[in-house]
C-alpha cells in the first residue's frame, strides 16, 4: 500500500530544428504560459524546468533544453543530446527547407543518441505556425515522412495561438512513462 510517498521522475527533453521555427517560443509557452514576438537568440543552451503532478503517486520534472543559437551540426550537439530521454523536432509549415532539414536533425540525433538497448529515443515532429495561411508543406507529405523516419508521431501546432502545445507534450510524456 502506498503510504503517501510521492515518486519523482526526471526527464530531459531536447528541442531541435532550424532557426526561427519557434523552438524558444514553444518552450516559453509550455513552461511559462507566455508568448512574445521576439526572443533574442541566446548563445549556447537554455533550459527550462517544468514540474507536473502526473497523478497522486507521481511528480514529473521536465528539463527542456532549447538549442538556442546553436542550430548547426557541430560537435556541440553531442553534448547537448547526452542523456536525453526524448526529443522534439520542430519545423515551420511556411518554410519548406525547415521541413527538409528535419531529416538532417533526426539523423544527427539518431547517430549520436541511442539508449543502452540500442533503440532510438522517442521523437515527435511538430509542424509549427499552423495559424499562418501560406503553407509550403502538406499533411500527406508530413505523414509519410514521419512513418519513414521513425517518429513516434506528429501534429500541427501553433505556439502563437496556443494550439496543440499542451497535447503534444502530454503525448510525449505518456510515451516516456511507458518506455522508462
Ligand atoms: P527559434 O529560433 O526556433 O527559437 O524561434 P523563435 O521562438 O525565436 O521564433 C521565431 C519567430 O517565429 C518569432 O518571431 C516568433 O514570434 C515566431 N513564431 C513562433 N511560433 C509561432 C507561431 O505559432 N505562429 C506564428 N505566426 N509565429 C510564430
Ligand atoms: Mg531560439
Amino acid at each position: 500500500e502506498n503510504l503517501g510517498s510521492v515518486s519523482e521522475k526526471l526527464f530531459k527533453i531536447i528541442i531541435i530544428g532550424d532557426p526561427t521555427v519557434g523552438k524558444t517560443s514553444f518552450v516559453q509557452r509550455y513552461v511559462n504560459e507566455t508568448y512574445r514576438r521576439d526572443y533574442k537568440g541566446t548563445i549556447g543552451v537554455d533550459f527550462a524546468l517544468k514540474v507536473i503532478k502526473w497523478n497522486e503517486e507521481t511528480n514529473i520534472k521536465l528539463q527542456l533544453w532549447d538549442i538556442a543559437g546553436q542550430e548547426r551540426f557541430t560537435s556541440m550537439t553531442r553534448v547537448y543530446y547526452k542523456d536525453a530521454h526524448a526529443c522534439v523536432i520542430m519545423f515551420d509549415l511556411t518554410q519548406k527547407t525547415s521541413f527538409q532539414n528535419s531529416l538532417k536533425w533526426k539523423m544527427d540525433l539518431d547517430s549520436k543518441c541511442t539508449l543502452p538497448d540500442g533503440s532510438y529515443i522517442p521523437c515527435v515532429l511538430l509542424a509549427n505556425k499552423c495559424d499562418l495561411q501560406h503553407r509550403e508543406v502538406e499533411q500527406p507529405e508530413i505523414e509519410n515522412f514521419c512513418k519513414e523516419n521513425d517518429f513516434i508521431g506528429w501534429t500541427e501546432i501553433s505556439v502563437k495561438e496556443n494550439l496543440m502545445v499542451e497535447e503534444a507534450m502530454k503525448f510525449l510524456i505518456e510515451e516516456m512513462m511507458m518506455k522508462y
